[in-house]
């Protein structure tokens, strides 16, 4: 089925590192939020175009019917900080995506938020909603890396929004950076560790990367080593990998890490080509073989206009399905590269990899070795020759 992404892109104080949408100007909120509505009521399948020579290859899309696109089973409220807005902006939301779209039952649900700006009677409400996966941004759980991270919260305040969360959701993920200066493995394991045992199911491992414009970028301008070098980070990433695996977490793609059954619906869509219909500044859609994303500041976002709008041609396709779908455990459909063209069995590089255990074929899929995650970009360019 398909997934909906909505963007809310207001955030208290800008992180130093952020570079996502985001924007402190909470006096825009309403009108944002008016905006939104609008596009979701707005949505017309009509107005869609679809490559109606897409391959079938995911027994979700198996036809190419535009009202297709309104069978909802995922919806995922990102930022920003999702978490400041206000139940009754949430509420209105709600009820023009229910007015819109077909969105089943047991659909996962899920809304990121902040350790520092969630409350008890925004979780009752939350659940009230029907929203039923919390994603918490905790980063980390020692004070003096919030701080250099310019994280509102501390970690008392990222355990005590977990215990209050577990008496209303059982299906919690955390986001948590490696790659912070002075990260040590040992306390970075004990933090996991710690968050396994509040009742964490799902843990998302994000790289700190140094994005331009960003604080940390004009930090690092002036101090070059104020990152920790790769091979430590990437020691912390391998272990990250063997605790987690060993505390019954499956690594479903690189960065992710679940408990069984506790694997993202939604963030499964991106990587298996799966359709999803973004709205919002800057929320991105790709609907059967066509991508398009939305403006990302205010007035060209109300002015609708689209930064990018393409229909995927082969070699996207191909790439795209060799990339995310080696990351993750899906794996990638060998008929489904041929009917675009590539016979990726017969890359020069493939036998030595399957030979080597680095990739294995197995029901007409290859899968990468999730050893091999930390160096998958560079087997994902040779195997696409
Ligand atoms: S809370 Fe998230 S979106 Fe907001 S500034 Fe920090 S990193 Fe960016």
């Amino acid at each position: 089925m398909n997934g909906i992404y909505i963007h809310f892109p207001f955030c208290e104080k800008r992180c130093t590192y952020c570079a996502f949408s985001s924007f402190c100007n909470l006096q825009e909120k309403d009108r944002y939020i008016d905006k939104l509505l609008e596009e979701i009521d707005e949505f017309n399948t009509k107005n869609l175009k679809i490559n109606e020579n897409l391959p079938i290859f995911h027994k979700n899309n198996d036809n190419f019917d535009k009202n297709n696109i309104l069978n909802i089973d995922s919806i995922y409220i990102g930022g920003g900080t999702p978490s400041l807005l206000e139940i009754k902006d949430l509420e209105k939301i709600f009820a023009s995506l229910n007015k819109k779209f077909k969105v089943a039952r047991d659909s996962e649900i899920t809304i990121e938020s902040n350790p520092n700006s969630l409350t008890v009677e925004k979780l009752a409400y939350y659940n009230n909603l029907g929203i039923n996966r919390l994603s918490l941004g905790v980063q980390s759980l020692d004070d003096e890396k919030l701080k250099f991270l310019g994280r509102l919260h501390s970690s008392s305040q990222a355990l005590e929004a977990i215990r209050l969360a577990k008496k209303y959701f059982d299906n919690i993920s955390v986001d948590m950076l490696i790659g912070i200066k002075g990260q040590e493995e040992q306390a970075f394991i004990d933090e996991l560790d710690r968050l396994i045992e509040e009742g964490v199911n799902h843990i998302s491992t994000y790289m700190l990367q140094v994005e331009e414009g960003t604080e940390l970028a004009r930090q690092y301008q002036k101090n070059p080593f104020l990152l920790p070098d790769e091979d430590e980070t990437v020691k912390i990433y391998e272990k990250t990998r063997e605790f987690l695996i060993n505390r019954g977490f499956i690594q479903y793609e690189i960065s992710n890490f679940a408990q069984k059954n506790k694997e993202s619906r939604h963030n499964i869509k991106y990587w298996t080509g799966e359709n999803y219909v973004g709205f919002g500044l800057s929320a991105h859609s790709y609907i059967y073989g066509f991508r398009s994303a939305n403006a990302n500041n205010f007035s060209d976002y109300y002015s609708g206009k689209k930064v990018l709008y393409e229909k995927l041609d082969k070699g996207q396709l191909i790439e795209e399905a060799v990339m995310l779908g080696l990351r993750c455990y899906c794996g990638v459909d060998i008929t489904y590269l041929k009917k675009l063209g590539y016979d990726i069995e017969k890359n020069e590089n493939f036998s030595y990899f399957c030979d080597k255990n680095i990739i294995k074929k197995e029901n007409n899929r290859v899968f990468l070795n999730p050893k091999y995650y930390g160096v998958s970009n560079y087997i994902i360019v040779k195997l696409l020759g």
